[in-house]
């Protein structure tokens, strides 16, 4: 909010003169009380000698043109913009999450270690796979029984008990397919 007195103009009520003052509020757009984004600016003026206040549609020509000159230099708060730079810090952050995720991913899955547990996605479900040995150009992975259809679920499938005795190999190079066609989303390592 900016609160400046007002010269040349005579109160239209009282007649007397410099004793108007203009504030500009500033409106903005919420969501649960959380300012989202500017929606414009509010004017009135007060005199001070008779307290007529008026807004700025009921406001003479003489006084509308004031508004103007210190709208134009009434600041809006960065805090109006709250609601968006939170989405916008959101985004950055998950971006920046998800970055490290793929660079992590890409580097596990370019030299497993016995232990690692790849999250994997078939058509529509998700589940494991865990490597139970390396060698020069193979890996043997242990399938997980179970499924899940939500990717954050994954973890509560990934139990001892639930992956397969027998383990089936796969060539590093399968592998290299299988994450360049994100059907290995993740890698976990401890
Ligand atoms: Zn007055």
């Amino acid at each position: 909010m900016l609160t400046e007195p007002v010269t040349d103009v005579v109160c239209a009520s009282c007649y007397t003169p410099n004793t108007l003052q203009i504030s500009i509020f500033g409106r903005y757009a919420h969501v649960y009380w959380v300012p989202f984004f500017p929606i414009g600016k509010i004017s009135v003026s007060e005199c001070e000698h008779c307290r007529q206040v008026l807004e700025g549609k009921q406001m003479p020509e003489a006084l509308k043109a004031k508004v103007a000159q210190v709208k134009a230099h009434a600041k809006i708060p960065f805090w109006h913009f709250a609601g968006l730079i939170l989405i916008a810090v959101a985004i950055v952050v998950s971006f920046v999450f998800n970055y490290v995720n793929h660079q992590h991913t890409t580097a596990y899955v370019a030299q497993p270690q016995v232990g690692d547990v790849y999250h994997v996605r078939t058509d529509s479900a998700y589940s494991l796979l865990k490597v139970a040995a390396v060698h020069g150009n193979s890996v043997e992975l242990l399938a997980n029984d179970y499924q899940t259809d939500n990717l954050s679920r994954l973890n509560e499938i990934d139990k001892p008990e639930n992956y397969a005795e027998e383990p089936f190999d796969l060539t590093p190079l399968d592998l290299q397919i299988m994450l360049q066609k994100e059907q290995i989303v993740k890698v976990e390592r401890d």
